[in-house]
């Protein structure tokens, strides 16, 4: 049922018809109601219809003026009310729509993973002008701003003479202060602006006092020029070194924006990286600061996402801080967005569809609303580096280059020494820790210094085999070994030994005997976090340790706990996994080791070298923050492999020139296009003669395109949780479009119970 014609917001003629988006079943649908009072209903109303006699809340995607339904004879139905005008605005549409287009999936299924989970079920229990958010206007006590007008002498009087605080509405209603002057004093420090009619929360960010801007290097200054002055809709690359004063770039930037009166969006890849951004914004901007991610609760983010919706009807300008699924908050007239550390994987969701890039998603949003973007990171993606390259005819050069080449102050960059741990096992030596990192460790504490140590796994072990036959013990739902973990777990004791699949999540009891030979002798191989905090522990006494994973970090606040307890100083080395290389900002810290590089070198992907790389360099950045100078120690069976002499020599630039040449002769990405169909089954069978069903079908119409099919294959782990896994791999010329029928038709002709994902452009192949 495609509309005719989208009008603009209100205003216009009123539309006769409408077309509104339901959340009916598990796909939801797009269905076709009338209009027969005329009332004014435009593209992002909320609605309330009916459909097989229920109520339902729905989102008006599009408005006709004739309805082929209609003109049929078949009966629309009339719309019952509007629940809540323009809760999205003409551009978040638009953009909506070109997501779907690029990842080759509905709007539907685009607008449903965009919205916080339970909004239109939120907006059906508050009607229209009750889902309104309560403000109270506060007097900013710590406050360093001068006030810059008798207007806003009078206002600060008149919060004076109310106790400090009152409602916003009544501010602007009874006293009548304008918007626009309580949210230039917001801005500036003067006043804090909080939802609901409480007192100040007694530990919040109210008491915080409001930090100046840093006076900027020369570096940090040409770069702040180059993002005023670049057009709208520019995008930049902030390559910075780990310690060059990137954020403060950003703060800066997003400053001058505010001021302007436009919008802010500032996205970090983990949820683990939020509360020291948020901290830092707050500190510079006051209280008003939109958090969104997936740790808040729905509720939480239905309320972050009602005041994106409030700031841009009132026209006022606003910061959110958010991850991935942030890019799509509704801010109007933005002026700014920002993504730390866009190298990171952690941008791309993989599944459900839309499997889009946060990247990706940013761009197309700078380009539809004239932002600025600015991409930051110490070791910027191979596609980004790519697109701020002249080049030869054909690369997009679209990206501009803002180098921050050194560390603020001057301080030099760690350096990298390897540990050959051939060479330790020659000398007899063949404990998890070498010689010289225990030397280093050992020393930490008399000197007041800091280590990170990172452990590529979680657990106790990696996994375990049986000493007769060499089987290794396998999750029974899923090809993949299970971990060994130690501990105590749900009934288990302390100590105790037992198996968890960290894949599905599936645990168990070691069990006493092998499932294969009936051997009752396992051996466990590889080492995880558990056990290093273990040998470090025994070998290294007094030692205060703290293990920074996935099952030390968990709730909201388990990252910034832990973060918390070491920057104070409560332990002399952190132990963790991948977590723990990025962002953090300790000047203690002197010291980063990875334990086992070999596990991270040997990965069959085309993106293994690239990434590998990237985590090792933003590890190294940990160290050395402070006065005092860094070192990275990293223990290798593979001194010689290309990623650690690139780490080594510290030359990111010229591996990303390498990779570039490499990919290029290869006609990979970004010379080529990628595309992953990934289908999942209960059965082997069925899901694999799904897959070839399903090739045979789009085969014609790609080869015509110049596209090559590989597969069907089984995935790289073949079952998960049960569930068999095949997949389809694409590969097209770079600037190909991909000829591909609409992800609904496709599925349509899948058995029932197989599923598919369309991932274009899979960050993993
Ligand atoms: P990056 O994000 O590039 O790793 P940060 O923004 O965390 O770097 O900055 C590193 C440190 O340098 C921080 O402690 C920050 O407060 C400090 N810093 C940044 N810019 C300046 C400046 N212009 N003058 C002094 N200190 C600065
Ligand atoms: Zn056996
Ligand atoms: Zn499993």
């Amino acid at each position: 049922m495609p509309a005719s014609s989208t009008p603009p917001l209100l205003g216009t003629a009123a539309p006769g018809w409408l077309e509104v988006w339901l959340e009916a079943g598990r796909e939801g649908r797009i269905f076709t109601y009338a209009n027969p009072e005329a009332r004014a209903i435009g593209v992002g109303d909320l609605v309330r219809v009916r459909l097989q006699g229920r109520p339902h809340t729905g989102l008006v995607v599009a408005t006709a003026a004739v309805c082929p339904a209609a003109m049929e004879g078949r009966t629309i139905l009339p719309l019952e009310a509007v629940l809540q005008s323009a809760a999205i605005d003409p551009h978040w549409q638009e953009l909506l729509e070109a997501v779907a287009r690029q990842c080759h999936t509905g709007l539907f299924r685009t607008l449903k993973s965009a919205l916080p989970p339970g909004w239109l079920g939120q907006a059906r229990r508050a009607p229209a002008g009750q889902g309104r958010i309560l403000w109270t206007v506060r007097l900013n006590p710590d406050s360093i701003a001068v006030i810059s007008h008798p207007r806003q002498q009078e206002l600060v009087d008149h919060l004076a003479s109310h106790g400090g605080a009152r409602l916003l509405r009544d501010l602007v209603h009874e006293a009548g202060f304008g918007r626009s002057l309580i949210g230039t004093m917001e801005r500036r420090g003067l006043l804090l602006k909080e939802s609901g009619r409480g007192p100040a929360r007694a530990s919040g960010a109210g008491a915080t006092p409001l930090e100046l801007p840093q006076r900027a290097s020369p570096a940090q200054a040409e770069a702040m020029a180059a993002i005023a002055d670049a057009p709208p809709g520019q995008a930049l690359l902030l390559w910075g070194v780990t310690g060059s004063g990137k954020t403060e770039v950003y703060l800066q930037a997003a400053a001058r924006e505010l001021a302007a009166g436009r919008s802010v969006l500032i996205l970090a890849p983990e949820i683990g990286l939020i509360p020291q951004l948020l901290d830092r914004c707050r500190r510079r901007f006051g209280v008003a600061v939109i958090e969104y991610h997936s740790g808040m609760g729905d509720g939480e983010r239905v309320v972050a996402w009602r005041r994106c919706l409030e700031a841009t009807l009132h026209q006022e300008a606003c910061l959110a801080v958010g991850t991935r699924s942030a890019v799509f908050l509704p801010l109007g007239h933005l002026g700014l967005i920002v993504l730390d550390e866009e190298h990171d994987a952690s941008y791309k969701q993989e599944s459900p569809m839309p499997c889009y890039h946060a990247r990706e998603v940013a761009r197309l949003r700078a380009h539809q609303t004239g932002a600025r973007l600015v991409l930051g990171s110490a070791t910027p993606s191979l596609e980004t580096w790519w697109r701020c390259q002249p080049g030869p005819q054909g690369w997009p050069g679209d990206t501009r280059l803002l180098p921050l080449p050194e560390r603020i102050g001057q301080r030099p960059l760690p350096p990298v020494r390897l540990v050959d741990m051939r060479q330790e096992l020659v000398d007899g030596h063949r404990r998890l820790i070498s010689r010289p990192l225990m030397a280093r460790l050992e020393k930490l504490p008399e000197r007041g210094e800091q280590a990170v140590v990172l452990v590529p796994r979680r657990g106790y072990r990696s996994f375990l085999s049986c000493r007769s036959c060499g089987e290794v013990v396998l999750c029974p739902h899923c090809d993949v070994a299970l971990t060994v973990h130690r501990g105590p777990r749900a009934g288990g004791q302390e100590g105790r030994e037992w198996l968890r699949c960290h894949w599905c999540d599936h645990r168990q009891e070691m069990g006493d005997r092998c499932g294969h030979c009936g051997s009752t002798a396992f051996k466990p191989f590889g080492a995880g976090t558990q056990r290093v905090m273990e040998q470090l522990a025994t070998e290294l006494e007094g030692l205060r340790l703290i293990r920074f994973d996935r099952d030390t970090t968990r709730g909201r606040d388990g990252h910034r706990r832990l973060l918390e307890r070491f920057a104070a100083g409560e332990a002399d080395v952190l132990v963790g996994t991948q977590m723990l290389a990025k962002g953090m900002d300790l000047p203690a810290v002197t010291l980063a080791a990875v334990l086992a590089a070999d596990g991270l070198l040997h990965r069959p992907d085309l993106r293994a070298s690239e990434q590998c790389l990237q985590l090792l360099l933003q590890l190294a950045g940990r160290a050395g923050r402070g006065e005092r100078p860094g070192e990275v120690l990293v223990q290798t069976y593979s001194p010689d492999h290309p990623v650690i002499r690139h780490l080594v020599d510290g030359r990111y630039g010229a591996f990303l020139a390498e990779e570039l040449e490499l990919r290029r002769q290869g006609g990979m990405v970004p010379f080529g296009r990628a595309c992953l169909l990934r289908l999942a089954g209960p059965t082997a069978s069925g899901t694999a003669t799904a897959a070839a069903a399903l090739a045979e079908r789009i085969r014609p119409a790609l080869e015509e395109a110049g596209w090559v099919l590989i597969g069907p294959a089984p995935a790289p782990v073949a079952r998960v949780a049960g569930r068999s896994r095949w997949q389809l791999l694409l590969h097209g010329p770079g600037t190909a479009v991909l000829p591909l029928p609409h992800d609904s038709d496709l599925r349509r002709a899948l058995p029932p119970g197989v599923s598919l994902t369309i991932d274009p452009d899979p960050l993993e192949l």
